[in-house]
């Protein structure tokens, strides 16, 4: 049977690319073919951004109650069709079907908190300003909007952005990551079944060219990009000096502190998810964790004792609690970090190098260095792969003073019992997406979600309020009568 090759959704019918070259897509567990990205150019982004166009014009004008309805249709499609959903999303990129599952409720709370544009576009109104003057400012969409995505959330992070963007009055192109293009597929399909009017959401498969033609082309207003900080930022400076607002947010190497104050029981099972959960194949990924004192010890133990319960393979078979890396280029470079930390003089504790897996799929198991400097690759670069680094210091601001060297600043969680370390880490940390006692610091989708530093470039975070700031110019009438 031939592989499925992958269409593009634009003005409402899913069209056949000519593009010349693919992308292979295959289930990173085992191999197995699932189908072709066409690797897209300028004609057929062009093509997507005037289909978008033109739908503006009349799309802006529909009511934002009646905008919603479509959203609302969306939602309980994808309620419809989570499972299936959560099935592709463990089928093209590997993680296991609770990740998967949790992904798409994520994905799926992204349009319910877009459905309450007619509350959240409210602008603001002050009588007399001046003595009988009057002053109102109100939001008005833009135009035409854009997001690129990567490939460790392939339902959710498109969602991050469109549903925000379209409730605005905007219309939108989504550039799926070429690796993962399944996801975004169904969920098109149920856009398509939602009724949205022709060219309001438009799909367009490819890798860089897609991405370069979408940043240089003039009829899109602004860029909304997920993925690594050189890329973030390539695309944060080229498409601000073509004239769009952009919000880009990159990589990561997420400290996590343990007090010794800290239960200990709790904080192991937070960072072993973290660092372990989606085989460390997300921007929120416990990267170093930087035990304080007489933490180390326990910690340690503690770390030990729960990667033991890991169990690698396929995401889809019951009990795996791991699955496998996205692809054969993608391990290597993991199993390259495991061997430059080994070169450097980091103490490799557990060796996930040598895990018993299918060896058609691209297998790492949980890793866990010991005595990681900050100068090593092991504890500077980001490695995106089940591989923790410990990092133990003597106190807090040692702890604090570490974090807060790294040039990246995505997340960063502190376990404690105590009030005032917790105070004194919220106080000074540079990572914008911070927690206590959480290993995973993620904003729910009604908060804004980005880092700081190298992690972010641009201004107003993804989804919550500040979506509706990135989403539309805020217009201020005077007026005496
Ligand atoms: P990536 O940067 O390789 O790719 C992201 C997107 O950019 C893809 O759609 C790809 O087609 C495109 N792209 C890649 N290289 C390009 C280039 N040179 N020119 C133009 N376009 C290019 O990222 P990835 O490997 O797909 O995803 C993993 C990265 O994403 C990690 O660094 C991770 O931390 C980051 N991430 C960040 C967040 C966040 O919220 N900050 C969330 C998820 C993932």
């Amino acid at each position: 049977m031939a592989a499925e090759r992958l269409k593009n959704y634009i003005g409402g019918e899913w069209l056949d690319s000519d593009a010349p070259q693919v992308h292979e897509v295959r289930n990173p567990a085992n191999g197995e073919p699932l189908g072709e990205t066409p690797l897209c150019g300028a004609g057929e982004v062009d093509a997507a951004v005037r289909a978008a166009k033109s739908a503006f014009a009349t799309w802006r004008r529909v009511p934002v109650q009646d905008r919603v309805q479509h959203l609302f249709r969306l939602k309980a499609l994808l309620e419809e069709h989570a499972e299936d959903l959560a099935h592709i999303v463990t089928r093209e990129n590997g993680k296991t079907l609770s990740e998967s599952r949790g992904s798409v409720r994520r994905g799926i709370q992204m349009v319910e908190v877009a459905c309450g544009a007619p509350s959240l576009l409210m602008g603001q109104a002050l009588e007399d300003i001046a003595t009988g003057i009057d002053c109102e400012s109100v939001r008005q969409p833009l135009g035409v909007f854009a997001c690129i995505a990567p490939f460790n959330f392939p339902a959710m992070v498109p969602l991050w952005f469109y549903p925000f963007a379209v409730a605005c009055g905007n219309t939108f192109v989504c550039k799926p990551s070429e690796q993962v293009p399944f996801s975004q597929k169904l969920v098109f399909e149920l856009i398509h079944e939602a009724g949205f009017p022709p060219g309001v959401l438009n799909l367009v498969q490819g890798g860089h060219d897609a991405v370069n033609a979408l940043l240089e082309h003039p009829g899109i207003e602004g860029i909304s990009f997920v993925g690594s900080s050189p890329v973030a930022e390539h695309v944060y400076r080229t498409a601000a000096s073509h004239g769009k607002r952009v919000q880009a947010l990159g990589g990561a190497k997420n400290y996590i502190i343990v007090m010794p104050d800290a239960d200990m029981e709790q904080a192991v099972d937070a960072i072993s998810e973290s660092a372990f959960g989606c085989a460390g194949e997300r921007c929120l990924a416990a990267s170093v964790v930087v035990p304080v004192g007489d933490a180390h010890g326990r910690l340690r133990e503690g770390l030990l004792a729960k990667m033991r319960e890991v169990r690698v393979g396929n995401g889809e078979s019951e009990g795996v609690t791991m699955g496998p890396l996205i692809s054969a280029p993608h391990k290597e470079k993991v199993v390259g970090f495991i061997e430059r930390g080994v070169a450097e003089g980091a103490e490799l504790v557990v060796d996930g190098r040598q895990v018993e897996a299918d060896p058609r799929g691209h297998f790492v198991g949980p890793t866990l260095f010991d005595k990681v400097g900050a100068d090593m690759d092991v504890g500077r670069e980001e490695i995106f792969g089940p591989v923790l680094c410990i990092s133990p210091v003597d106190s807090l601001d040692d702890a604090l003073a570490l974090t807060k060297a790294h040039p990246l600043a995505n997340a960063s969680s502190i376990f404690t019992q105590s009030g005032k370390s917790a105070r004194a880490f919220r106080y000074s940390v540079d990572a914008s997406m911070a927690a206590v006692n959480i290993g995973v610091a993620a904003p729910m989708s009604f908060f804004g979600f980005g880092g700081a530093k190298g992690s972010f470039f641009g201004d107003l975070k993804a989804h919550g309020r500040e979506a509706f700031d990135f989403f539309t110019d805020r217009k201020v009438f005077i007026s005496r009568w």
